[in-house]
């Protein structure tokens, strides 16, 4: 079946874009898997990049979830293993030969899913490794051997000192998210995972964004890297219509509730910045009787695992989630976007809006700006290079009076206007929160096995840098030699 998220329609996608996928050369086994999928077009990414990683260059790929760059670099990663495929046993036969960085156990989760099905014919056997689930099963993996390894930084670690895994016959590393890894603090685990790796390899690193620290981390390990970049979707979409409303912090709560309503929106991800205010919002939003639910790290795995199910069967209609939590997450077809917060790093706006507006279809990006948040608005434009088209919410009332879903063609003329809404008084107006607000923690840090963790593991901290954990993630240049030393 073709995937609905195929990411650019062929109509509108670049010239670069190949016709089918028989001339990279890739073998019949591999073909047969993305017949199976329903593949018949290589996104962009992919035209891009797979002759690249065939021909062995480092690659940095400017892509973020959503182009197909699973199997951008998937593929490729399959066809250089193949001659190395073998239907043996002896799990020596089957040492980890591709390793691939994930920054959260839900990319993990959907990325060794993607690998699975495009090694569906071939000999090349693969599995996943991350924290918060018990170790045992994927020490059973990694003892029977695997040519592909998806892991995420921490507990990678923890096999690697339970001697469970050894990863000296590693030839390609895949850094999936790299910007969401510096960003997790993941920067230590990472070099430690680098240096574990024979010096000998080939290297891709895949980001949504190149800043200056993403640029530092690739030329600290990369040998001469081809820069694939591919149309910035979300940036880009004329299909995505996005819009900043501005009105008081208390009042925002009612506004989503309002919004919801008002435009009968099914589907929505709602972005908080901070863990309490997601499930905060959920509740409320709950007591309004719209079906919501959260995702954040105070949840199990199992729970994030099954509210995100349930939003994706269509079962709860808005799902509220922070950055980190919602990251990856392969959510199809989303019809809307609502930043509660605006982002603190304006490609975080990028990478949520980019959930909107897939396969042809149109979507909305609404963002509710506090006055106090104009300085992030600021950010976001420059990092876009446009202003943001600001709108008025019509017969908003501030939240003093909450109602019923209504038919859609009724008073769209009567301009309340954010202003005007703000005049009146706000029946929320209580505690000042606002996005100042204690950051997601959870998410800072780089691991963090769950109470469900296998009892036999020592926790994380010590051999991940428990210090590296508190800190401010951003000190690639230190880490790497360079920066100040404070
Ligand atoms: P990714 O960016 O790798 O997470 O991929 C996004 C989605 O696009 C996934 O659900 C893939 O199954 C799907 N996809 C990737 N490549 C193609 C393709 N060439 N044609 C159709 N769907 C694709």
């Amino acid at each position: 079946m073709a995937h609905p998220d195929t990411p650019e329609a062929p109509a509108s996608s670049s010239a670069a874009s190949d016709p089918d996928f028989s001339h990279f050369g890739l073998d019949p086994t591999i073909l047969r898997a993305l017949v199976e999928q329903g593949y018949t077009v290589p996104t962009p990414i992919q035209s891009k990049a797979i002759p690249v990683v065939i021909a062995g260059r480092d690659v940095m790929g400017a892509a973020q979830t959503g182009t197909g760059k699973t199997a951008g670099f998937t593929l490729p990663i399959l066809q250089k293993l193949l001659p190395l495929a073998n239907s043996s046993t002896s799990p020596a036969r089957h040492p980890v030969r591709a390793l691939m960085l994930m920054p959260t156990r839900e990319l993990a989760d959907q990325v060794a899913d993607n690998v699975a099905r495009y090694a569906k014919y071939t000999n090349l056997k693969s599995t996943v490794v991350f924290g918060g689930v018990d170790m045992k099963p994927q020490t059973a993996a990694l003892r029977a051997g695997v040519e592909l390894l998806i892991a995420t930084p921490g507990r990678l670690l923890d096999h690697v000192e339970q001697k469970t895994l050894i990863l000296s016959q590693v030839q390609i590393l895949v850094l999936d998210e790299a910007d969401r890894m510096l960003d997790m603090g993941f920067l230590p685990d990472l070099q430690r995972i680098i240096n574990l790796l024979p010096k000998e390899r080939q290297n891709l690193l895949f980001s949504a964004t190149f800043s200056n620290d993403i640029k530092r981390l690739a030329q600290s390990f990369m040998r001469n890297p081809e820069i694939i970049e591919v149309a910035r979707r979300n940036a880009t979409a004329e299909l995505v219509q996005q819009i900043v409303y501005s009105l008081p912090s208390e009042q925002k709560r009612a506004a989503v509730a309002h919004l919801i309503r008002e435009l009968a929106l099914k589907q929505v991800l709602v972005f908080s910045n901070t863990k309490i205010g997601t499930g905060r919002l959920a509740r409320e939003l709950k007591k309004e009787g719209i079906n919501a639910d959260a995702i954040h790290g105070d949840k199990s795995q199992k729970d994030r695992m099954i509210a995100l199910e349930a939003f994706k069967q269509g079962e709860t209609d808005v799902l509220v989630a922070t950055d980190v939590a919602a990251r990856g997450l392969d959510i199809v077809e989303l019809p809307a976007v609502i930043n509660y917060d605006l982002p603190y790093a304006p490609e975080d706006y990028v990478h949520r809006i980019g959930r909107t507006g897939r396969a042809g279809a149109s979507g909305i990006a609404i963002s509710l700006m506090a006055p106090e948040e104009e300085r992030l608005l600021a950010e976001i434009e420059k990092l876009i290079k446009r202003p943001l088209e600001r709108g008025s919410l019509t017969g908003f009332d501030g939240g003093r009076r909450e109602r019923p879903p209504r038919p859609r063609d009724d008073d769209r003329q009567s301009s309340g206007g954010p202003q005007a809404a703000g005049q009146r008084a706000p029946r929320y107006a209580s505690r000042s929160r606002g996005h100042h607000e204690v950051v997601d923690d959870f998410f800072l840090r780089p691991y963090e096995p769950s109470e469900k963790v296998d009892a036999v593991v020592s926790e994380d901290a010590a051999p991940h840098d428990a210090a590296s954990i508190q800190k401010a993630p951003k000190r690639v240049a230190a880490l790497l030699g360079g920066g100040k030393k404070s």
